[in-house]
């Protein structure tokens, strides 16, 4: 098990004022769990709402544009997102990539950007089936990440990597133990070599994909896994919980 393992749960386009109640109730229970770092990004819509409620839980975004103001109807800047209270934003999230067409330069934009206006960042990484199958899983992960890596000089210690394998997402499937360590010290070792060993040694690699109080434990003992972004079982305050019982 990670030193202080991070558990982040990813509401997506889930969530009105009614859900308060359930990020309430995570972070009071939180409080009992002071070994786990749990943290939170609700819609925007919330954000500032969850905030205010929160003493013990990281409250973060799902995504943030690149620049710093200006004309960009519906878009929402970093230093927007930490005026409203978030500490962190999750950044190129295979649904954003699928949805809104994200590629990984300009996720490394949305990236400096963030850490300009003094958030944490989550970046997002994973193959599809089809590349895991063609045995192509690693390269693809790696060569994501290469471009969009904030630069070397950059807070990069404030950068958590999140490798959520596609297909495991929201599936039910989750990629084996042996297949996350492999992955995660490849995604290690990039680290090591674009930053140095002490740097890196201050970024987590969180694992997602259907990760549940079922399988928490098993997944989060596997090495080099400091973490789990958790969608689903993030929506109830039971699930999510239990997930962080099973980090700690
Ligand atoms: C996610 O989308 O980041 C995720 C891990 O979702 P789920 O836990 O629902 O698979």
């Amino acid at each position: 098990m990670a030193e202080r393992p991070y558990i982040v749960g990813n509401w997506k386009m889930n969530g009105t004022r009614a859900m308060l109640s359930e990020a309430r109730a995570i972070d009071r229970a939180a409080q009992r769990y002071m070994k786990v770092e749990v943290a939170l990004a609700p819609p925007y819509t919330l954000i500032h709402a969850v905030h205010r409620e929160a003493e013990q839980i990281g409250i973060g975004a799902q995504d943030c544009h690149p620049g710093a103001e200006g004309a960009h109807t519906g878009d929402i800047a970093a230093s927007m997102l930490a005026d409203a209270g978030a500490k962190f934003v999750i950044l190129g999230h295979s649904e954003r990539r699928q949805d809104h067409g994200e590629t990984n330069k300009l996720i490394n934009a949305k990236i400096e950007s963030a850490l300009e206006a003094g958030l944490r960042v989550i970046l997002c990484c994973g193959e599809t089936l089809e590349t895991r199958d063609a045995g192509d899983a690693e390269d693809f992960v790696l060569r994501q990440l290469k471009s969009a890596l904030p630069a070397f000089g950059d807070p990069a210690e404030r950068l958590t990597i999140a490798y959520e394998p596609i297909w495991a997402i929201g599936t039910g499937r989750t990629a084996t133990a042996q297949d996350i360590e492999a992955m995660h010290r490849a995604i290690r070792a990039l680290l090591d070599n674009t930053y140095g060993e002490d740097v890196s040694a201050q970024v987590r690699i969180l694992y997602g994909g259907s990760v549940k109080p079922e399988n928490a434990r098993e997944i989060l003992s596997t090495p080099e896994v400091g973490g789990a972004l958790v969608g689903g079982a993030s929506l109830s305050a039971e699930s999510f919980l239990g997930i962080v019982v099973g980090a700690s």
